[in-house]
C-alpha cells in the first residue's frame, strides 16, 4: 500500500483504539495481542513491532502498576469510608489481596496497546520502519 509520509492517526483515535484493545495504528482487532496475557511479535494487520525499541517492555510494565495501584487506592478509600468504624479486616484483606492480582491480569493487554499508543506518538515511525512493518506483513500473508 503506497503512501510515502502516512500521517498518524490523531492521538485521540489512538487512545480510543488502544482502549478497545485494536491496533493503534491500523486500527484493526488482528493485533500483536494473544491469548490475553501472551503477544505476537508485530500486529498481525500492519506488522509494526511491538518490541519498538530496547526496553520496551518496561513501558506497559509501568502502566500496569499505576493502574493496579490506583484501583486498589480508590477500592481502599472507599471500602474504608464505607465500612467505618467497624471495618471488615478479614473480608478488606481479602478483597485486596484478590484485587491485587486480578487488576494487573485484566489490565495486561490493555497495558499493551496503550504503551504502543503512547510510545507512536512519543517516537514516531519512520519510513524505514513502517516500510519494515508492510513487508513483514505481505511476507507472512
Ligand atoms: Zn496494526
Amino acid at each position: 500500500m503506497g503512501g510515502m509520509n502516512r500521517p498518524l492517526p490523531s492521538a485521540v483515535k489512538m487512545f480510543r483504539r488502544a482502549l478497545v484493545l485494536k491496533c493503534p495504528l491500523c486500527g484493526s482487532r488482528r493485533t500483536f495481542i494473544r491469548r490475553w496475557m501472551l503477544r505476537y511479535d508485530r500486529c498481525r494487520t500492519c506488522g509494526i513491532r511491538w518490541h519498538r525499541e530496547h526496553g520496551f517492555e518496561l513501558g506497559p510494565i509501568a502502566l500496569n502498576i499505576v493502574i493496579t495501584f490506583f484501583t486498589l487506592g480508590v477500592s481502599m478509600v472507599i471500602a474504608f469510608v464505607a465500612t467505618a468504624p467497624d471495618f471488615p479486616v478479614l473480608a478488606l484483606t481479602i478483597g485486596f489481596v484478590v484485587g491485587a492480582i486480578v487488576v494487573p491480569l485484566v489490565a495486561f493487554p490493555f497495558t499493551n496497546t496503550l504503551w504502543m499508543a503512547f510510545d507512536l506518538l512519543s517516537n514516531k515511525p519512520d519510513e524505514a520502519e513502517l516500510a519494515e512493518a508492510a513487508a513483514a506483513v505481505a511476507v507472512a500473508a
